[in-house]
């Protein structure tokens, strides 16, 4: 079993866009109300007092949508500035990157993940939930002021849906042939939206990888923050391309992560909520950051446990939260 040293910290469970796979436009989701969001100055005293002295170190901030949370430099400024912060990271849909990227780098954050389902501003609109004014070309500039700015690993996350982007894999897995991004297929799963999921099903990694290797072949490779990608590179490329394969390879064993949600609630695992602790109403009923280490350090012990059992009732099936809502 892993250490388990890196948070998902989702800023924020609403978004600008309305992805197919995510939270499509007419979904029902009951959004955190602003007094319930976990503050800036709460997150901090979590992660000075709770998080970092049971060994976290490796800090992710997403959403929901991160870029659109208030003061989301602020968080990254401090956040970065924590002596014991070794890594800090973020996810985002870069509808608002272009005009925010530099600010961000000023303020400490280094590494970028970006959604980018595809390179056809039609087809992007339809997965995004965009009716209107595209919103391609203003992702894409987000994409290429980070680059520019010097965000490195700079990653794209695409996740293959049967029938709206899977012809588009070659031309994704190109973008990392005369650049260095780093594009990551992620298999879809049936959270969000599952009967988008049931209508289209869903592509495996290994389908993908063996399309890439007949058009120009594969060595393995690695890039800063694996986690659970298996990474391989065109010959000659200057990025990666990772598989991300939850649906079609149990990674439960080496699952070295929890996730806090916008409103506070520590979850050990993404798919099941055995163990979950609401931090925001302990802190705001006064236990103190004592009492709240031993209960995040005895979830700590717990989490192979919750693991296995994940692992056992195996990964596919449906999920009533969205991967907005838990801080995907
Ligand atoms: N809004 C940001 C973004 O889209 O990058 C961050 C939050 S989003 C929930 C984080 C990641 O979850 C994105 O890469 C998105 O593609 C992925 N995701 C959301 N729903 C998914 C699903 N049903 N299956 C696989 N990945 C999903
Ligand atoms: Fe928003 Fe990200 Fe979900 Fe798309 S995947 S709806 S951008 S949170």
């Amino acid at each position: 079993m892993n250490r388990v040293d890196y948070l998902r910290i989702s800023l924020i469970d609403r978004c600008n866009f309305r992805c197919q796979y995510c939270m499509p436009e007419g979904t029902d989701l009951n959004y955190v109300l602003q007094q319930n969001l976990l503050s800036q100055n709460e997150l901090l005293t979590l992660l000075r007092d709770v998080f970092i002295p049971v060994g976290f170190t490796r800090f992710r901030l997403t959403g929901g949508e991160p870029l659109i949370r208030p003061g989301v430099v602020d968080i990254v400024r401090a956040i970065a500035s924590l002596p014991q912060t070794q890594d800090l990271s973020m996810t985002t849909n870069a509808f608002l990157l272009s005009g925010m990227a530099q600010d961000l780098y000023n303020a400490g954050l280094r590494r970028i993940n970006i959604s980018l389902d595809s390179l056809e501003p039609e087809t992007f609109d339809k997965i995004i939930g965009q009716r209107g004014r595209s919103r391609w070309q203003q992702v894409w500039n987000g994409i290429q002021a980070a680059y520019e700015i010097g965000f490195s690993p700079l990653k794209l996350n695409v996740v293959v849906i049967p029938g709206v982007n899977d012809h588009e894999v070659l031309e994704l897995a190109a973008l990392s042939r005369d650049r260095e991004w780093h594009i990551r297929f992620i298999e879809f799963m049936p959270i969000g939206n599952s009967e988008l999921f049931d209508n289209k099903g869903w592509i495996d990694s290994e389908t993908i990888r063996q399309q890439v290797k007949q058009r120009w072949g594969l060595t393995e490779a690695y890039v800063k923050g694996n986690g659970p990608a298996d990474v391989f590179k065109i010959p000659g490329a200057k990025g990666t391309l990772g598989f991300i394969s939850q649906m079609s390879e149990c990674f439960c064993d080496r699952c070295n992560r929890m996730r806090l949600s916008a409103d506070g609630w520590l979850r050990p695992c993404l798919l099941n909520e055995v163990g979950q602790l609401d931090l925001r109403t302990a802190l705001r009923l006064g236990v103190s950051t004592v009492e709240l280490r031993q209960q995040v350090s005895d979830l700590l012990m717990l989490k192979p446990e919750i693991n296995y059992k994940q692992r056992d009732s195996g990964t596919t099936g449906t999920y009533d939260r969205t991967m907005s809502q838990i801080g995907g």
